[in-house]
């Protein structure tokens, strides 16, 4: 099988890692062929010569900036990264609930200035026994929930259907989206990027939040109405947000969350880690020899 590792992947790992790694497992992988000379190319972002190649692989699990309608018309099939980032992502959100609770995002800013100053004794708190709400249960949805129901939180969900998930005590759907983060001490969002959630987390759902909550969101920034965030941190009607996802990126220098003592900003790095092209590749792998036998490809969005 012919591979293209596109150009486009370089934000995220060295192409020439993923064809190495695609080239020890028996594949023709390249980083300069032309999409229409290949049999399928990986990459981070649409580029029109990818309509051009019979398949697509996305490097992550959200396809938001694909234009997957021109695929299906194209006749392209086009599959995603889903299932690899429950690990990284979920013990990113660890980190954000623990920096809070454990006020550590405090200290390293007065480490900035040599400055040794504790909180108040009752700013900290523990995790143990505290609530969590993951909105949405998929691969980030579940690796978030394990993390958080190991440190002893109790966890609620929201998911389109209201089966039950391990470690999650409560499942409410969509459209009791107040209820569930009602009670929570952090708020989750691991939902796609779709017409359905885009700004679902709204002035409204900012308010049905507790004061002393904090919005986490690993998803994407457009999941968020950010003016609103912006209104709810200013009149403190919430306690604060780790926002890994934000809209637009990279967030404009002039934007007030930045300026927040009690928001971190990540630069969309929450599933980042130092193996993650060989976790694409294992999904380019087995996706290449399933074409090859003519089988449909897992992860397939069109
Ligand atoms: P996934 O497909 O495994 O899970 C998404 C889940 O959300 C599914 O179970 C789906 O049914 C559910 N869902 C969809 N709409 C919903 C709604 N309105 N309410 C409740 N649940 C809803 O995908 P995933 O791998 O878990 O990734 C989820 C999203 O997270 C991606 O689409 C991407 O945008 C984002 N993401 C961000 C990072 C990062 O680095 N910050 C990394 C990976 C994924």
């Amino acid at each position: 099988m012919r591979i293209l590792v596109h150009d486009s992947v370089t934000p995220v790992f060295d192409p020439d890692l993923l064809v190495d790694y695609l080239r020890s497992e028996g594949l023709d992988a390249t980083t300069d062929r032309p999409p229409a000379a290949c049999d399928g190319c990986v990459a981070f972002d649409h580029d029109d010569a990818l309509l051009d190649a019979p398949w697509v692989h996305a490097i992550t699990a959200g396809y938001d900036n694909y234009p997957a309608e021109r695929y299906r018309e194209a006749g392209v099939a086009f599959t995603n990264s889903t299932g690899i980032h429950g690990t990284s992502v979920g013990e990113s959100v660890a980190g954000h609930c623990l920096t809070f609770a454990r006020r550590l995002h405090r200290y390293r800013d007065r480490q900035h200035d040599r400055r040794w100053e504790r909180d108040p004794y009752d700013a900290a708190f523990t995790l143990d026994g505290e609530r969590a709400c993951v909105v949405g249960l998929g691969t980030l949805g579940r690796g978030v929930a394990a993390r958080l129901d190991a440190l002893g939180m109790t966890i609620v969900g929201v998911r389109q259907t209201p089966a039950g998930v391990v470690g999650v005590e409560e499942v409410f759907t969509p459209d009791a989206l107040h209820e569930a983060v009602t009670d929570a001490r952090f708020v989750v969002l691991t939902v796609p990027l779709t017409e359905a959630t885009t700004g679902l987390v709204d002035a409204e759902v900012l308010a049905a939040m507790r004061e002393d909550a904090y919005l986490v969101n690993v998803a994407r920034g457009e999941v968020v109405d950010q003016d609103a965030l912006v209104a709810a941190l200013e009149e403190g009607t919430v306690a604060g947000a780790a926002l890994d996802a934000l809209d637009p990126e990279p967030l404009p220098e002039d934007s007030p969350l930045w300026g927040f003592p009690e928001v971190l900003v990540t630069p969309h790095c929450a599933a980042m880690t130092n193996d993650y092209h060989e976790a694409v590749g294992d999904l380019v792998v087995a996706n290449a020899r399933r074409l090859d036998r003519e089988e449909s490809p897992v992860n397939r969005v069109v």
